[in-house]
């Protein structure tokens, strides 16, 4: 080939971010791929979102992250990673997939994407997990009323929407919904509300519920959603409601066919957490790494910003000792 990279990375996420930060101070030439925009995860994030972390704590390589609450908004943040990108001229491909990822005979990896192939000695795989959702599997999830992500409540107002799920998706669409004069039903397959959900946010949810001005069936399943109704299945039994919108909050989880493609083991244990040394995050793939928040499995909770960003110095300090 005629350029190789010391590392090319995948995904501009925070984390993906981080690690072009990292590789930069290091002198070693990087490249970042992206499918989307940048910070493409987080750009498709609800626009009123608030982070459940305090600005601080989402700071890459100490860059201070000014914002006049302790709790910042997803155009704050927005704003924050793309002043980091664009003033640090990381380099970054923006709107370029990677599809795939191989060794080859001569130690170098290969990676392919919808543009063009690239050959690089080290890769980082920080892709995340915002990009699959976790379907239900149920009759009429296609249908075209139904949503795996929730943007901006104006589009739900006046309109009968059912959530599904009970963590801060679920319970922050439902109260944005409801506060826009939608009618709004939660069905929880559990018998209360995510432990999770942000502590401040906790009492407005259960508040509304309890006053009923948001419906909620707890230990109930949706069965099938239809054009214009929904079968939903409580302890009193199956119902079938009238319903417009249907907002499918059950989680998201990483790409793991994309792992499995490029040779990383996932556990056998239902997990699926892919294999990798926590002290170098070098995966059982020689000269692959892992980043960021893919790191968990399907227990996406596990990871988050705050405790990955450092996965970025890991790395590159495993990078520029090995031999
Ligand atoms: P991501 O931000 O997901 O970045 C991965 C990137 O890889 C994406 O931009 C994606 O487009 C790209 N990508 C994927 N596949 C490919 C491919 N094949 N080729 C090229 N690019 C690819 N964390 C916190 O720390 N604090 C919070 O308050 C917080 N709030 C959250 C709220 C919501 C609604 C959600 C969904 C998550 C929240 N998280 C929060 C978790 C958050 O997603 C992560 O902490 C953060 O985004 C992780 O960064 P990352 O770089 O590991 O992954």
């Amino acid at each position: 080939p005629e350029k190789i990279h010391d590392i090319v990375i995948i995904g501009g996420g925070p984390i993906g971010i981080a690690c072009g930060l990292e590789a930069e101070k290091k002198n070693l030439d990087y490249l970042i791929l992206e499918k989307g925009c940048l910070v493409n995860s987080l750009y498709h994030y609800p626009t009123n979102m608030t982070f459940f972390s305090t600005s601080e704590k989402l700071e890459l390589d100490n860059i201070p992250f000014i914002s006049t609450n302790p709790k910042p908004k997803k155009a704050e943040a927005l704003e924050y990673y793309r002043r980091i990108t664009t003033s640090n001229q990381l380099n970054i491909n923006l709107f370029e997939k990677v599809d795939s990822v191989e060794k080859q005979e001569n130690d170098l990896i290969k990676i392919s994407t919808v543009k063009a192939d690239y050959y690089a000695r080290n890769v980082i795989i920080a892709t995340g997990f915002y990009d699959i959702p976790n379907y239900l599997d149920i009759p009429g999830e296609n249908l075209p009323k139904v949503y795996h992500y929730y943007n901006d409540p104006h589009y739900y107002a006046t309109r009968k929407t059912v959530v599904v799920g009970a963590s801060n998706s679920a319970v922050d669409a439902a109260l944005e919904i409801y506060r826009k004069g939608g009618e709004v039903t939660m069905i929880v397959r559990k018998p209360e509300i995510g432990r999770r959900v942000k502590y401040w946010v906790r009492p407005d949810i259960d508040n509304r519920i309890n006053e009923g001005s948001i419906k909620a069936h707890f230990s109930a399943k949706l069965l099938e959603i239809r054009k214009n109704e929904v079968v939903i299945e409580t302890p009193e039994g199956k119902q079938t409601m009238e319903n417009d919108f249907v907002l499918l909050m059950t989680g998201y989880r990483p790409n793991f066919a994309f792992l499995e493609k490029t040779g990383i083991k996932l556990s056998e244990d239902g997990k699926k957490i892919p294999q990798y040394n926590p002290q170098t995050m070098e995966t059982n793939m020689e000269n692959i790494y892992l980043a960021g928040v893919i790191c968990g499995g399907v227990d996406t909770h596990k990871w988050f910003i705050e405790n990955s960003r450092i996965h970025a110095k890991m790395i590159m300090e495993h990078i520029t000792t090995k031999s």
